[in-house]
């Protein structure tokens, strides 16, 4: 036994899962430098915004109150619209989740009469009660907003026809979903994002077109608005706060398009002016700068459960040598027990809440029950190695993050164990696996 083998085992990590992870890996060596380069461009591409936008130490001190001429603040949101290729952003941390950012960048933008369309089929399961799919108080269907979707074809690609027909008068915007979320449908690529919007501007270039890059960010060298996105939404407790945004959102898109979005975060006639950043810009600048090492280290960890998962009979998506445009991997384990069994394996390899046994849960915004492992230093951030699968058929979990790939192996490894002790695979699978 090498020292490191010791090490595992001390962990709990026995010989079949350690063996059988090892074998997986060394397959892995051209994936992970790939994906080391693409992490190489988007930090420089991170750093060089910083420097062009003059990012000072003055920039890391926080303002009080109304947070008038906050310039840290102020030249945040410009290093982000750098980096995301937009005019303007709104980075905040009064937008307490990707959800409520997106939910700004819709009631921003859309007006009573306007028709929104998701081309894309079914959003995320917590925009569904934003835009009224699922009846809830101040949604905008409240307000008048009307929705209609159209759905990926079997083989994943674009309905263009029905998108064509679904378009009307009031179409307004469009939105779309860069990740899978919570389904097993294929993530959109930034190139395939380009083509849709490129599509959809074509019928008329007035309509706006949004992108929820929630997971997304950092995974290929372009984003959303290097092909046209109006604007590009997402979470700073995921992929763009590196793990050290404590909280946060943001919009990155056309000066009207995030002004519009500002009025409805603050007020109208205050829009960005106001909103003082506390204490916590230190950690959104240096989150940012993390965010390109921190999404690769996320992404050898996708790559890994696929690569580790597939071999034992289970469907994974992606699959284990496809590419990636987001830091999710579904597994689908067929089985509840399964589902349970692998979140908790992960909880218990965390850093933070690792004794505690997370169990299914009723949560908010959600149609059904959720089991959720997050034993995170940020509170839910789902780009800390976390994993969550509702207990509904077909029996899949989510599987994200890992601030380092080391932690985020050692957790993925748990997760196996865990599923060998409760008998859900076997010693005799793993041999098999390995070959
Ligand atoms: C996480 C996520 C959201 C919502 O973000 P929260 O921070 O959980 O509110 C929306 N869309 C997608 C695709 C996501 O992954």
């Amino acid at each position: 036994m090498t020292d490191l083998n010791k090490m595992y085992a001390s962990m709990g990590i026995g010989d079949a899962v350690y063996e059988y992870g090892s074998k997986i890996l060394e397959k892995l060596k051209k994936r992970f430098d790939e994906i080391d380069e693409t992490a190489e461009y988007n930090q420089l591409k991170v750093v060089r915004a910083m420097q062009e936008c003059r990012v000072s130490e003055a920039c890391l001190v926080g303002t009080t109150g109304y947070g008038y001429n906050d310039l840290g603040r102020d030249t945040l949101e410009e290093v982000y619209a750098k980096v995301f290729h937009t005019e303007d952003a709104l980075v905040r941390p009064q937008i307490t989740c990707g959800t409520h950012a997106l939910a700004l960048a819709l009631s921003g933008n859309l007006r009573p009469g306007d028709e929104l369309l998701s081309p894309v089929g079914r959003p995320y399961d917590t925009l569904e009660e934003v835009i009224g799919i699922r009846p809830s108080r101040g949604s905008l269907a409240e307000y008048g907003v009307t929705y209609r979707q159209v759905d990926l074809l079997p083989d994943g690609g674009f309905d263009f026809d029905k998108i064509r027909r679904s378009i009307n008068q009031r179409t307004r915007l469009v939105t779309i979903q860069r990740s899978k979320g919570y389904q097993t449908r294929p993530t959109l690529s930034v190139a395939r994002i380009g083509e849709l919007i490129a599509f959809i501007k074509s019928i008329r270039p007035d309509i706006l077109c949004m992108v929820d890059n929630c997971y997304g960010e950092f995974v290929e060298t372009a984003e959303p608005g290097d092909v046209g996105a109006d604007m590009t939404v997402g979470s700073l407790i995921k992929n763009p706060g590196g793990g050290l945004a404590p909280i946060g959102g943001y919009i990155a898109g056309t000066k009207e398009c995030v002004e519009n979005a500002a009025c409805r975060l603050t007020s109208p006639g205050l829009a960005k002016e106001v909103g003082a950043s506390l204490g916590v810009l230190k950690d959104l600048y240096q989150g940012f700068f993390l965010a390109p090492t921190v999404t690769a280290a996320a992404l050898k960890a996708a790559v890994f459960a696929a690569n580790l998962y597939e071999p034992l009979g289970f469907a994974v998506v992606p699959d284990s040598s496809e590419s990636r445009h987001d830091i999710i991997q579904a597994i689908t384990f067929g089985r509840p027990d399964a589902v349970i069994a692998f979140c908790q394996g992960i909880q218990a390899g965390a850093p933070v809440d690792s004794h505690v046994t997370p169990q299914p849960w009723d949560m908010p915004g959600y149609d059904a029950q959720v089991i959720m492992a997050a034993g995170a230093f940020v509170s839910g951030s789902s780009i800390e190695l976390s994993a969550d699968g509702p207990i509904r058929p077909p029996y899949a979990v989510y599987f994200q993050g890992g601030l380092t790939w080391q932690h985020a192996k050692f957790g993925i490894l748990k997760s196996l164990q865990a599923l060998l002790d409760g008998g859900i695979v076997s010693e005799e699978a793993l041999r098999l696996g390995a070959v």
